[in-house]
């Protein structure tokens, strides 16, 4: 079963008719198999989405070569908002699934200029299983790869 039930008919999700500039947008960057572009929402100031050119639900719906080109274009935007915003950290954040916090289905990454108090949080509730644990993850992922 797919992460995300994804109703819009092929082409007509919100970020396709942004990336199509059917609906208006702060673009920044393009090329050719990814669009970054200011996120409505923004949770700080110059908070960036970078997102797939083509319809891709989510990660496990990209090609190899969109989720390696999504991060370039993260990155190049990273060294752009470090250059222009001087924030003090900043986290790049990806949803999958209504599970994963995922609220758009057409894949993006959030670059997220971080400062002091500025009110973003994740829970990140710790374990620490024994290492047999680890070990029969471990040989659960490799056999799955
Ligand atoms: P996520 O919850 O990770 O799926 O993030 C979806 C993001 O898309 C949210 O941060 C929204 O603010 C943002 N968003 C939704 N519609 C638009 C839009 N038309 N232009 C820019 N950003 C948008
Ligand atoms: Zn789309």
């Amino acid at each position: 079963m797919p992460m995300f039930v994804d109703t819009s008919p092929p082409g007509q999700c919100i970020f396709c008719r942004l990336v199509a500039n059917e609906i208006p947008s702060a673009k920044v960057f393009e090329d050719e198999l990814t669009v970054a572009f200011m996120d409505i929402g923004q949770v700080t100031p110059g908070h960036v989405l970078v997102a797939t050119r083509r319809h891709a639900a989510t990660l496990l719906d990209t090609t190899p070569e969109e989720a390696a080109a999504v991060m370039q274009t993260a990155h190049r935007v990273a060294r752009a908002v470090q250059a222009a915003f001087q924030p003090p950290g900043l986290t790049l954040l990806q949803a999958n699934g209504a599970l994963g916090g995922q609220t758009v289905a057409h894949f993006h990454l959030h670059v997220v200029p971080r400062h002091e108090g500025d009110g973003i949080a994740l829970t990140w509730p710790r374990q620490e299983p024994p290492s047999a644990v680890l070990a029969s993850h471990a040989e659960r992922l490799r056999a799955a790869l």
